[in-house]
């Protein structure tokens, strides 16, 4: 079966493995780079039971056991590590305690106070999100899927409506399945009637350790600024030594080409200015990246997976907001599923395309 997947991201490239892992023979089409938006610039954090409650709990606890198998099948590919993850509290306005806590890292502050853990390594771990998605790309490549580098601008439908494959920079690609896995970008293709995927900002920073990797930690920080403002930055300390810092959500218009996303530089400056108060040792650490990036939310905050009403044979899988790095993985297993007529391991009606509330 050949299915054209639309869009390199993490979702693109999970539902690529499992296409093929499946049988099927899988193009993903990326226009701008794999890994080029939220995928490769988020978090990369990820945790068992944050979703427990919700709708995505089987999706989340699924997608966290897949991590760990894809981990160990293919080890040291995108520094997979389990973590300790705690809630910190900064308030700059105060001067806090002259010894720093032990075991936290010492390019914290001593005034940066651990209020709560929020996960054990049993229960929460982190990525490199570009290696991962890319890791994932490259086995669907080796085991018999591809990537071509081109823009999708439409669909192809036979008489009867049925989606037959796509163009590309003007060449027809054919194919039995279309997955559109385009992030917030999904939108653009105005042959297909989707739900509105609106697309959040995020701006975010990456340290270089100069002294090798710290333990494996994330921390979710409660930030006072002098001035009363509160933020809630977010830090993953990665395995290569990196650290990554995000915060100062916004959502300006979504540029139409992916490859014209960037950091607006006030909002790089204010997010550094606050890690060099809650983590001075982290602020003085060269910066690899002053990024931004999108990422995919419906209006009921639940992603969107499943067969698109009145075009058979396309399907979706987009809207996964902040916890895309997490549930790709039964995510691609899901449309995977669904695009072969197998019955799925997790129920898709939460995240059908025709489901109450999208507007
Ligand atoms: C600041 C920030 C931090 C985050 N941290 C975390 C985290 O710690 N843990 C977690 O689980 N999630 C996190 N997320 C969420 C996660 O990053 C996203 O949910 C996920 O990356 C979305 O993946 P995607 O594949 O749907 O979209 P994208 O990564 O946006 O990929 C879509 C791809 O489609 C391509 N494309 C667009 N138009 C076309 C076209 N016409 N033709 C071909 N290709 C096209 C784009 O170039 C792009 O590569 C974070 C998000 C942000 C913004």
């Amino acid at each position: 079966m050949r299915v054209v997947v639309c869009g390199g991201g993490v979702i693109g490239a999970a539902t690529a493995y499992y296409l093929v892992k499946a049988g099927a023979t899988p193009t993903v089409i990326e226009r701008s780079g794999v890994a080029c938006g939220a995928s490769g610039k988020s978090g990369g954090f990820l945790a068992l039971d944050w979703c427990d409650g919700s709708a995505l709990e089987p999706l989340a606890r699924r997608s966290f056991a897949l991590h760990g198998q894809l981990a160990a099948a293919m080890p040291d590919r995108w520094g997979y590590r389990p973590v300790t993850t705690l809630h910190l509290h900064h308030d700059a306005g105060r001067s806090g305690a002259s010894h720093r806590p032990t075991g936290l890292p010492d390019w914290l502050s001593p005034a940066t106070i651990p209020s709560q853990r929020l996960g054990t390594p049993e229960t929460t771990a982190a990525i490199d999100p570009a290696a991962f998605t890319r890791g994932l790309l490259e086995a669907a490549i080796a085991a018999g899927g591809s990537l071509l580098e081109a823009t999708v601008g439409d669909l192809v439908r036979s008489s009867d409506g049925r989606v037959t494959g796509v163009v590309a920079d003007d060449e027809t690609i054919p194919a039995d399945a279309v997955v559109i896995a385009m992030g917030p970008w999904s939108n653009l293709l105005n042959a297909l009637e989707l739900p509105r995927v609106h697309a959040l900002e995020g701006t975010s920073l990456v340290f270089q350790l100069q002294d090798g990797p710290t333990e494996p930690v994330a921390f979710f920080v409660d930030y006072q600024g002098v001035d009363g403002t509160r933020d809630s930055p977010e830090v993953v300390a990665r395995a290569d030594g990196t650290v990554y810092v995000s915060g100062l959500s916004a959502q300006p218009p979504l540029p139409a080409d992916p490859a014209a996303v960037s950091p607006v530089p006030a909002t790089t400056d204010r997010l550094l200015a606050m890690v060099e108060a809650f983590a001075p040792g982290l602020g003085r650490s060269p910066i690899l990246a002053r990024q931004a990036c999108f990422r995919p939310v419906l209006r009921d905050g639940l992603p969107l997976i499943g067969p698109i009403p009145g075009a058979p044979g396309a399907f979706v899988a987009t809207g996964h907001s902040v916890w895309g790095m997490l549930n790709a993985p039964a995510t691609g297993e899901l449309v995977a599923d669904l695009v072969q007529g197998h019955s799925p391991g997790i129920d898709p009606a939460p995240f059908a395309v025709d489901r109450r509330g999208l507007g």
